[in-house]
């Protein structure tokens, strides 16, 4: 026999069933890529269905009009619980000395060792710490590990890896003159978004890996990165386009290489940003032959 719909959820979608769960997974990712983060799960009232029948199969009875949350007090807004706060970033570290870069960096890494300060730890295969040159004039900051980078211990190396090489090439440059990190060290889940508490434990490495390279132009990718770097949530759209302040170097701000995969009509848009990160750099695109 087929369970009876419920009557807030019309498709009979079951959240338990490992496809529906990636769907919504990939759709959340996308309106977060969007700039549309605030999504609440409030528990499903399975008493809403029997009151619905029992509404329905009731003689009709007269009642005083009563105002409309009264009337539907199954549909009140649950108190959600506040926000919790961004921990202020680390104060910025003094400069090291060029020569020392590539050093301090190792240094980090060793410090860091082999973490288990938040849950990610244990879904990890290979911790993903960065990538380039430690003397780098632009870096680029992305979310978190997928699962070729799991894989590898290298940052963007799958597809939306091969697309950052294009988008570093048509800038001018070559991978392994930039600098590539990101705010997680190891692969959420399901390629899911890091938690705030995973964020916010793993993000001081990465602002001492900046701190270190001290980059001119640091280039977010996405939401998650912008967000974890300036601890502010603004849409993608209230950051584009304009150069901020980061810890003495310059933030610029565009989409995840994995969105523009899932959307290539933002390439463009992306290729805008990237001119901005050019023309604080000093860079010429190179022509095309
Ligand atoms: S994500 Fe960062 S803080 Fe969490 S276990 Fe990995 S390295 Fe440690």
């Amino acid at each position: 026999m087929t369970p009876p719909l419920h009557p807030l959820n019309p498709n009979g979608l079951d959240p338990n069933d490992p496809a529906t769960r990636d769907a919504l997974q990939a759709r959340l990712r996308f309106y977060r890529e969007l700039g549309i983060g605030e999504f609440y799960r409030r528990e499903v009232d399975l008493s809403v269905s029997s009151t619905a029948e029992t509404v329905a199969e009731a003689p009709p009875v007269v009642v005083a009009p009563e105002p409309p949350a009264a009337l539907f007090p199954q549909f009140q807004e649950t108190e959600i619980a506040p926000r919790k706060p961004f921990p202020a970033a680390p104060p910025q570290a003094p400069p090291v000395p060029p020569e020392q870069h590539f050093a301090a960096l190792k240094l980090i890494r060793d410090e860091i060792g082999d973490c288990t300060r938040c849950p990610l730890a244990a879904g990890r295969n290979k911790l993903v710490f960065g990538d380039g040159d430690p003397n780098a004039r632009l870096m680029f900051v992305g979310e978190g590990p997928g699962a070729d980078e799991d894989a590898s211990g290298v940052p963007f190396v799958g597809r939306g890896g091969q697309l950052l090489n294009n988008m570093i090439q048509a800038m001018g440059l070559k991978r392994e003159q930039v600098y590539i990190a990101n705010v997680v060290k190891c692969r959420p889940p399901a390629n899911r978004t890091p938690e705030p508490d995973e964020a916010n434990t793993c993000s001081p490495f990465l602002f001492r890996q900046i701190d270190v390279v001290r980059p001119q132009v640091i280039v977010a990718l996405g939401q998650t990165a912008v967000t974890y770097l300036t601890g502010e949530k603004r849409s993608l759209a209230a950051w584009r386009g304009t150069v901020h302040p980061l810890r003495g170097t310059k933030l610029i701000v565009t989409y995840h290489p994995a969105f523009l995969l899932r959307d290539p009509n933002q390439k463009k848009h992306a290729w805008a940003d990237l001119q901005i990160a050019m023309r604080e750099l000093g860079l010429t695109p190179p022509v095309r032959k």
